[in-house]
């Protein structure tokens, strides 16, 4: 089924049409994983996990890359400043090596939680220096870069007559007008950006790379270019990531891209906005002052009530963060999981199939075709389970279809009658131990669950669980 989608570079919503007949080729540009991801990180993620779900519910083949940003993220935009990945390693007494590998896994861990799917490829920017070097020779031979000594191989973006064209020409005068405030004023014009950055003299990186220019590393947009052309090819279908991309860091990689092969390098570029909170209105990772999943769930949350405080609002609309719309949204979730379970009961064991011609299901797939509008289709979802006019089990076997989407596991605890009798009886044992304020064995339990693949949280509302692997 067709899909209309949002294109930053347009401004407008287009049909989306795909390089290849019904497969759609993404990419998302992935987390930088020097600390934690933050909950504004994890909004940008659960959309864009709603996109793939969205395409592949409508009919659409979807391979997706998503890289890991462990190497040349500087903590200033202008290609200057400490690497995020060696600021993490001081701050934490580690190796950058270690910080990445750490931050890796808590992120997938979060991301995992949240029932976001695994993309089809993950790649480390570590593991592409080459394609990296090989990008930036290209563009050497090709004349648009040029060497600051002691400093780097810069990209010329006025030999790129279209630069900017993602943010527009108001974004490109804007940044000549902050030229004052640039701190690199080798630079020739303030736009340009780091291709590969020389390691400085005297001192020795943790990540540093020989290369035709010298020791150093990759400037940090050069990543995304190489891995997205390597797994998708020159040109992409979709180009996704948060609303702060657009002005330097996408408007970069469509620079050097395209600079590169002539052609264009991502057809749709679909945009999250930010999610924002305190006096500020910023949730910024680098000042070390911000929100994670843990301190959700830290609070007895579900992650999943934080997923579906996401999908209440669409992509496009900016969030504003408060705890009352997650407690709202947790309420709204119990409620919505307990009409999937009542429907659940009142099908009972009679057949159920998908009714597609159903007024509901038409609501539900358009509101997805609509550029991936989660809400409308969460409204169709309530409407649907509520509506008694609909046979119970065709309004079970849309839950079960919407699921696919939604991944909000609203029978979740309709389950815990079908856990193993033994594992189950396991679960009682612990609550037991508890009671008797035997934390020993309580804990012992609690491994053993772990072992056969069920997780046991304990929680201001009391103990749940749930399974680790499907
Ligand atoms: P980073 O780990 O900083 O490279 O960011 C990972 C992803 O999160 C990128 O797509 C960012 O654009 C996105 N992002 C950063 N801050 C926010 C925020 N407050 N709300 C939504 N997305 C964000
Ligand atoms: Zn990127």
């Amino acid at each position: 089924m067709d899909i209309r989608l949002y294109n930053t570079l347009t401004r407008q919503k287009e049909l989306f049409k795909p390089l290849r007949e019904n497969e759609a080729g993404i990419y998302t540009c992935g987390p930088t994983v020097y600390h934690y991801a933050h909950i504004g990180n994890m909004r940008t993620y659960i959309a864009e996990d709603g996109l793939v779900r969205a395409l592949r519910f409508l009919g659409w083949k979807v391979k997706r890359v998503m890289n890991i940003t462990d190497v040349g993220h500087l903590t200033s935009d202008a290609d200057s400043g400490e690497d995020k990945m060696e600021l993490g390693a001081k701050r934490e007494g580690k190796t950058a090596w270690q910080i990445a590998k750490f931050y890796t896994e808590a992120f997938f861990k979060d991301y995992k939680d949240l029932n976001c799917l695994q993309p089809e490829v993950v790649c480390p920017a570590t593991d592409y220096i080459r394609e990296m070097i090989d990008l930036g020779v290209a563009l050497e031979k090709k004349g648009f870069t040029y060497a600051i000594a002691g400093d780097g191989l810069y990209f010329d973006t006025a030999k790129l007559p279209d630069y900017g064209k993602l943010a527009g020409k108001a974004h490109v005068e804007g940044i000549k007008e902050g030229a004052r405030v640039e701190a690199n004023s080798a630079k020739r014009h303030p736009a340009d950006f780091a291709v590969w950055k020389f390691a400085a003299a005297g001192e020795k990186r943790q990540m540093e790379w020989e290369s035709p220019w010298g020791k150093g590393f990759p400037g940090w947009h050069m990543e995304c270019s190489a891995m997205a052309m390597k797994h998708l090819g020159e040109t992409i279908d979709i180009h996704c990531g948060g609303e702060d991309h657009v002005a330097i860091h996408h408007t970069n990689e469509i620079a050097q891209s395209e600079a590169a092969t002539g052609k264009p390098f991502s057809n749709y570029w679909m945009h999250i906005r930010f999610l924002v909170t305190g006096s500020d209105g910023k949730m910024s990772k680098s000042s070390g002052e911000f929100l994670t999943l843990a301190t959700a769930t830290g609070k007895g949350y579900d992650p999943l009530a934080y997923r579906y405080y996401c999908l209440l609002t669409h992509y496009r609309k900016q969030l504003e963060f408060s705890w009352e719309g997650v407690e709202a949204a947790a309420r709204g979730l119990d409620g919505l999981r307990a009409l999937a379970q009542k429907v659940k009961a009142e099908a009972g064991t009679a057949p159920h199939s998908l009714d597609r011609e159903a007024k509901y299901f038409k609501d539900f797939t358009s509101a997805l075709a609509d550029d991936v509008n989660l809400p409308a289709a969460l409204a169709a979802l309530w409407e649907t389970l509520k509506d008694n006019s609909i046979p119970a089990p065709q309004r079970l076997a849309f839950a079960l279809a919407a699921e696919e989407v939604t991944a909000l596991d609203l029978f979740k605890d309709a389950e815990a009658g079908e856990l193993a009798p033994e594992v189950a009886a396991l679960i009682k044992d612990r609550e037991t131990a508890r009671k008797n304020k035997d934390w020993k064995r309580s804990d012992e339990l609690r491994k053993e669950l772990l072992d056969k693949g069920v997780l046991i949280e304990d929680t201001p509302k009391g103990t749940k669980w749930k399974l680790t692997r499907g």
